[in-house]
């Protein structure tokens, strides 16, 4: 049983039912949408078939909403795409006609640019493929040096090489999509280009204001965002470590030692985290993957991430179901090296909850006397939220009938969410209850040792977790 999580994100190539279907059967856990493409319209067409198609094979998947953010792209070209030189002279102008492009110069949406960049600063255009060295501004243009002979086409994105771009988080786009993420009832909203916890502050308060219930993800992409990360990471449901700006922000050579400390600070502090971008890229065009991606995908999971997510991949790519598959078998392998029987998570802190006690009395048990499963009768996910954090190859069933919960348990590694009636149960069986039902879901046997958490409380009433119970079937 895969304990990581897979995100996808759907396009072109997977907004058919029967991709869907297939990608569902394959093993994803979320849909991603991206809004940086697509009308409203197209994305909310996508999220109603992936609850259609999750209701019909009666698969838990949760929808990710990934906002584009202040994406700072080039505008067009009157060819499409020009080369550019070596050692010449491009500009980027703020005050070019967006469709009048050429070899010499070319528009670019964010007008404040100008203002944001001196002679000396580097410009990477299309994650990097293209390098611009700053010689001067003059007014609205911004006369450049063409660092390698490459190709530049439309709509390109712009970042400035270790950040310090002015653009805030959330554009009046942003704000709009965020309304209709809302009316999808996305499970997750991601933020593009965070800076620091107020943007994300202001994000959950215009999801929550707009009625939505969404976990906020921040995407950490931005060197801002990591001179900031503590408070990001406090501030946020979810951080996704992205690879692609991030990359071209603060060097590439940086992202492997970012990458394991924001999963290890993400982890330590409770929070859930994504690896995301080019994970399989290859397999966008071939059958299999690279062996590159092959250890990329494994060592995300050594380094403890709850989720892997592909992007073009499935988006645009030629084996939307396949990559899953194949990512999926990379994952359950990778985990297999990682079955700690001690854990050192928050070791040396007193717990604030009885809630989170109980979930770590149950993890140190579960770790220490071989169950074989644990399930835990959950109302807002919480105790599931901390167990999940400890390393553990002990899968964690969370059993509730909140089916918001349910979603968002989908990104929690070796969480599985568990459709539950208390009604049903009846308050005085409850032990029995659960036992009953994972011997049908085939979860358990006769001769296995679980652990139940529950809460004296049941349903509406609240109350969280106060009771373990160790059972031998
Ligand atoms: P994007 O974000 O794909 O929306 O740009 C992920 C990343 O930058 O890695
Ligand atoms: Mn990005």
């Amino acid at each position: 049983m895969r304990r990581t999580k897979i995100i996808a994100t759907l396009g072109p190539a997977s907004s058919s039912a029967d991709v869907i279907d297939e990608m569902i059967n394959a093993g994803v856990d979320v849909f991603r949408l991206n809004f940086s493409h697509g009308s409203e319209e197209e994305q909310k067409a996508r999220a109603a078939l992936i609850r259609e198609r999750s209701e019909a094979l009666n698969h838990i998947v949760s929808i990710l909403v990934d906002l584009q953010g202040p994406k700072i792209r080039t505008e067009k070209f009157v060819d499409g795409r020009v080369q550019l030189i070596r050692g010449e002279r491009f500009i980027l102008d703020a005050a070019l006609d967006k469709n009048a492009g050429t070899s010499e110069r070319v528009g670019i949406a964010y007008k404040d640019l100008p203002q944001d960049v001196e002679a000396g600063d580097v410009l990477m255009l299309d994650d990097g493929r293209v390098e611009l060295e700053v010689v001067e501004v003059k007014g609205a243009e911004i006369h450049c040096s063409v660092a390698y002979t490459c190709e530049l086409s439309n709509n390109k994105g712009i970042n400035l090489q270790g950040g310090g771009l002015s653009a805030p988080a959330l554009t009046d786009k942003d704000k709009a999509d965020i309304v209709t993420g809302v009316a999808i009832e996305a499970d997750f909203i991601a933020l593009s280009f965070a800076r620091s916890a107020s943007d994300v502050n202001e994000c959950r308060k215009l999801v929550r204001t707009a009625g939505g219930h969404a976990a906020i993800v921040t995407k950490v992409e931005r060197a801002e965002a990591i001179a900031n990360i503590d408070e990001i990471i406090l501030a946020s449901d979810v951080i996704m470590v992205a690879r692609g700006d991030l990359g071209v922000e603060m060097g590439d050579a940086e992202l492997p030692a970012l990458q394991k400390s924001l999963i290890s600070k993400a982890r330590s502090n409770d929070k859930v985290v994504i690896t995301a971008t080019q994970m399989m890229e290859s397999m966008i065009e071939n059958p299999i993957p690279t062996r590159a991606e092959v250890f990329d995908v494994a060592n995300a999971v050594l380094d403890g991430t709850d989720a892997v997510m592909l992007s073009g991949e499935t988006a645009v790519g030629r084996y939307p179901a396949k990559v899953v598959k194949t990512m999926g078998r990379i994952c359950e392998h990778a985990e297999r090296q990682r079955q700690a029987m001690v854990s050192d998570h928050r070791v040396d802190l007193t717990f604030g909850r009885v809630d989170e006690a109980i979930a770590m009395a149950t993890m140190y048990t579960a770790n220490h006397l071989k169950v074989c499963a644990i399930a835990s009768l959950t109302e807002s996910g919480a105790t599931v939220l901390w167990m999940s954090r400890i390393s553990s190859g002990i899968p964690i069933f969370a059993l509730t009938p909140k089916q918001a919960t349910q979603r968002k348990l989908t990104m929690y590694r070796g969480v599985y969410p568990v459709k539950v009636d208390f009604a049903k149960i009846g308050p005085h069986h409850i032990s029995e209850g659960v036992v009953n039902l994972l011997v049908e879901k085939g979860i358990a046997q006769k001769g296995d040792r679980i652990i139940v958490t529950r809460g004296d409380m049941l349903g509406d009433q609240g109350g969280g977790s106060n009771s373990m119970k160790i059972i031998d079937l």
